[in-house]
């Protein structure tokens, strides 16, 4: 059994020789001998000390704290007055003259078994608390990530950890994201190599928590040793949050000593992430749902068959960029955009070419249209587009420039070839004749019309 330190600081020459005789006999104890109220200062603040043995007359001396080891006081004088001095240093015990080996032998036993029974209850007392704060921060209405910071923050404070983070696993795509770290707190989710983390690639074969007490010999750490050198840390401990029996992230803790973790602390550790994994759970699902939203959002607005806006889309837009014109007095155009004799491209190459023409088709036409206007498929090889504060002679500009850029247009589906052409309508409000949205869609459409009956391959504008 390892032997237990006790500091001793006395002057009586007899105390001294009785104290001597004990400890040598002792096989519990190390004895710790000072002489000066200097050295005194400079051992007791040591972690270690199970016992601090002084005398009644040197307490006024001394600035001793009973508050982390024990004091036994040796009462030489008198008895009343060495007894009133012990208690008010709150000693933990005291031996009166005929100095008695046993009493001296019960005294110490006793104080340092009361102090390490009170230091536990304290130190669990600590812990209960930490996750009872954890508990209640969790079940409040804070987002799931902020709570996820809190909860890494919150095991900084209690352990001297140098780096501490929380990762979650994407299982299905084999990816690790940081999505908490007390280190940086305004991290938002940051994507893991695990090449640079040889001790979390072994956690995820484990799927049991790993402890690197040094990572200056441990072998895991061998590929990435002179990376992480620099960075101070000596000890890491890696540590399963489990959602309903599957490890959905890590604790990731790093200090800079190399030290063990204390089957406490330990158990401490895992009852934090026992009551993380809900919230770590809800954070992924948050992210994912809002994945899917913009996901669907996106199908939803989209021509499955070209990739570009579809109509109902389009008539939204239109609505509200309508409405806008109307407000402030602004103009806005429209093109209808139809492709001469499409039919001939299908009868010539078949229908599945002419598929892979339209596509073509569709994206040179959105490449070569302006960021500001709006691009949809109207219906088979008809396109719209919306032009906001564009007037009729900025549209048909528009409108020319699209033509004549179709016409160049080379198409791998038909081998490289050239040679397509468009019809395209006009229309701009205001306008007497445009008094609503639909309006201007079926001024282009007659504009359109109208192109085609004029030899195709033109622009028409309304009226
Ligand atoms: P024009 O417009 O110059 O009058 O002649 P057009 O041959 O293009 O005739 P129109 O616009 O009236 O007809 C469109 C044709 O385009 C009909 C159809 O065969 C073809 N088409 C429409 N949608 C698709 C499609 O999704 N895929 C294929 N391959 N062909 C389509
Ligand atoms: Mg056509
Ligand atoms: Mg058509």
């Amino acid at each position: 059994m390892k032997k237990r330190t006790v500091l001793i600081f006395v002057e009586d020459k007899t105390v001294r020789v009785f104290l001597e005789k004990y400890f040598r006999k002792s096989d519990q104890y190390r004895p710790l001998f000072c002489s000066t109220v200097a050295s005194l200062n400079t051992l007791l603040p040591k972690d270690g000390m199970s016992a601090v043995i002084t005398e009644a007359s040197l307490l006024q001396l001394t600035p001793l704290r009973s508050d982390e080891a024990p004091l036994i006081v040796v009462i030489s004088g008198g008895r009343e007055k060495g007894i009133a001095a012990a208690a008010a240093h709150k000693a933990a015990g005291y031996i009166v003259r005929p100095f008695l080996t046993e009493d001296l032998e019960f005294t110490l036993r006793s104080a340092i078994q009361n102090n390490e029974v009170t230091s536990t209850q304290k130190k669990e007392i600590k812990d209960l608390r930490t996750v009872n704060e954890l508990t209640h921060l969790i079940s409040s209405t804070l987002d799931p990530k902020e709570i996820l910071y809190l909860i890494v923050k919150k095991i900084a404070e209690i352990m001297p950890v140098s780096r501490c983070s929380i990762i979650r696993i994407d299982w299905a795509n084999k990816n690790l994201y940081v999505v908490a770290s007390y280190e940086t707190p305004d991290i938002s989710t940051i994507k893991l190599s695990l090449k640079k983390y040889p001790e979390i690639a072994e956690f995820l074969k484990r799927k049991k928590p790993v402890l690197i007490e040094d990572i200056t010999t441990d072998p895991i750490m061998k590929p990435v040793r002179d990376l992480v050198a620099p960075l101070g840390i000596k000890t890491i401990l890696v540590l399963p949050i489990i959602f309903e029996q599957k490890v959905i992230g890590t604790l990731f803790l790093r200090t800079s000593k190399k030290r063990r973790f204390s089957a406490r602390e330990i158990r401490l550790l895992n009852t934090i992430t026992d009551v993380s994994s809900n919230t770590l759970y809800n954070a992924y699902l948050f992210t994912q749902t809002e994945n899917e939203k913009t996901q669907l959002k996106k199908l939803a607005i989209t021509d499955y068959f070209t990739g570009i806006f579809n109509v109902r889309y389009f008539y939204h837009r239109l609505i509200e960029e309508f409405n806008r014109s109307e407000r402030y007095g602004l103009p806005i155009s429209c093109l209808m955009i139809d492709i001469d004799f499409f039919k001939k491209i299908n009868d010539t190459f078949g229908h599945k070419t002419g598929d892979l023409v339209l596509k073509e088709f569709a994206s040179h036409l959105k490449r070569c249209s302006r960021k500001s206007d709006l691009l949809a498929r109207y219906g088979g090889e008809e396109f719209i587009m919306m032009l906001p504060q564009t007037t009729e002679k900025g549209a048909f500009a528009e409108a020319e420039r699209i033509r004549k850029a179709v016409r160049v247009l080379k198409f791998k589906s038909l081998k490289g070839r050239a040679g397509l052409t468009v019809s395209i309508g006009v229309s701009t409000f205001p306008h007497a004749k445009i008094t609503n949205h639909d309006h201007l869609i079926s001024a282009a459409d007659d504009a359109l019309y109208k192109a085609k009956h004029g030899g195709r391959n033109c622009v028409i504008v309304f009226d």
